[in-house]
């Protein structure tokens, strides 16, 4: 084993490690006052949240530096254009997919048929209020770019560096040379991330090992149903619908794509958020796969916001299990709104932890299902978000690969490379005399 591949096994096993700690303390400790304050709430809750909170630094500066330069490198407004559009059409049927695929397999297993309702403890659900879908359109375009920048907001950010990016190619010399500082930027920021990945096994170990004494598995065994259906549909979506697209359609082996894409899978699943994980997806695809930033800058924080394959499973799911438990019958107009309502609310959202529940609770409006439904699935749905997240990214990763073979963008001494973009262990330069 070289040294360069030993930091994604020294996650995997701190992961593996965080999550039996977790389990170990949920089921023997969890009313051990020490235990509890001063681990799970003391120090896994801090550097696992110093850990989240360092990744998140890098989303905005990262996604700004680096869609300048992959606008000013196509420099080309019509292929811009194209890849926006092929992208976009590639996420909505992606999305399009997961779902009809969950409502297949669900109303074929007929999860919560015979759930019995009263012998479970449904955790209140108050469905927060979600924006009218013209507001998401209207919302793309920043009335104020600083507090986009400020509060992450991913379509603003993107609309925006767009936009100025364009004005930068337009305006020749000056520009040229603001794109060139840009590249020097996105290295140094590329940087960043790999000291960030460094720390990652003590992160995600806490992330884990804090995630498990509060999440025991005893919770899952009344929605085992459920659980496992959702988990069927993400691996049939994952290695079926994922694999047949990197085939055909990006020309990629994707048993080599799911292992370069490991460290992007490991950080998805432990911080349960698709834009968090930004940085290592952008770097995974760039580094390891071999996809251009000309196209990566723009697909990977795209579809961090708007394709979402993973919830849009959970969410079919989800819609047919409840429908079970209150025995209601949804029709095939039904049927059809909820693929349409999955589609628009990932849209409109940002991959955050737990938004999948929200935008539940737009498609059961819908369709006129009961919203306090919800509560029954939240007590297990913070697994769940794991995993979807990983499909998530997965699917943006996919879609990505796509475009860059339609562009030509892709480099496939980079792909079939296995130590392309390993990151290094920690070497800190030392001052010379
Ligand atoms: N946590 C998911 C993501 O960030 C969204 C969700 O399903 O709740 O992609």
């Amino acid at each position: 084993m070289t040294k360069k591949t030993s930091l994604t096994n020294k996650i995997l096993i701190a992961m593996g490690l965080g999550l039996i700690l977790g389990s170990l303390i949920n089921i023997f400790a969890a009313d051990q006052t020490i235990i509890q304050s001063y681990f799970v709430n003391g120090l896994f809750h801090v550097i696992g949240s110093a850990f989240i909170n360092a990744l998140k630094m890098l989303v905005v500066p990262l996604v700004t530096f680096s869609l300048i330069c992959g606008v000013c490198g196509i420099g080309d407004i019509s292929a811009l254009g194209r890849i926006g559009l092929k992208s976009f059409l590639l996420y909505i049927l992606t999305t399009g997919i997961a779902i009809t695929l969950a409502l297949g397999i669900a109303i074929t297993l007929a999860p919560g048929k015979d759930f019995n309702q009263q012998q479970q403890h449904a955790t209140a659900f108050v469905a927060k209020a979600s924006p009218p879908i013209t507001d998401v359109f209207i919302n793309i375009i920043p009335g104020n770019p600083i507090a986009a920048f400020a509060q992450g907001n991913m379509l603003q950010i993107i609309f925006f560096v767009i936009l100025f990016a364009i004005a930068m190619l337009m305006t020749g010399e000056i520009g040229r040379q603001l794109a060139d500082t840009a590249e020097k930027l996105n290295e140094v920021m590329m940087q960043v991330v790999t000291l960030v990945m460094d720390f990652a096994p003590i992160g995600v170990f806490c992330l884990m090992a804090k995630t498990f004494s509060e999440q025991g598995f005893a919770l899952i065994v009344p929605m085992i149903g459920y659980f496992s259906v959702v988990i069927l549909c993400l691996f049939v979506h994952a290695l079926g619908t994922f694999s047949v697209l990197l085939t055909f359609f990006a020309k990629l082996n994707p048993l080599v794509f799911f292992r370069k894409m490991r460290p992007a899978h490991i950080f998805a699943f432990s911080t349960a958020s698709s834009n968090a994980t930004i940085p290592v997806t952008l770097r995974a695809l760039e580094k390891r796969i071999g996809v251009n930033n000309t196209t990566a800058a723009f697909t990977v924080p795209l579809g961090a916001t708007i394709n979402m394959d993973g919830t849009a499973i959970m969410q079919g799911v989800a819609t047919v299990f409840i429908a079970n438990v209150y025995q209601i019958d949804l029709g095939l107009t039904q049927y059809i709104t909820i693929i349409g309502m999955s589609i628009l609310a990932s849209i409109g959202t940002a991959g955050v932890p737990g938004v999948g529940l929200i935008m539940l609770a737009m498609v059961f409006n819908q369709v006129g299902l009961p919203v306090e439904g919800i509560g029954l699935i939240l007590g297990v749905d913070r697994l769940l978000d794991m995993l979807r997240t990983v499909v998530n990214i997965t699917g943006d990763a996919t879609v990505t690969c796509i475009v860059a073979r339609g562009e030509n963008t892709i480099d496939d001494s980079i792909f079939n490379d296995p130590e392309a973009g390993t990151v290094p262990e920690l070497h800190l330069p030392h001052k010379t005399a």
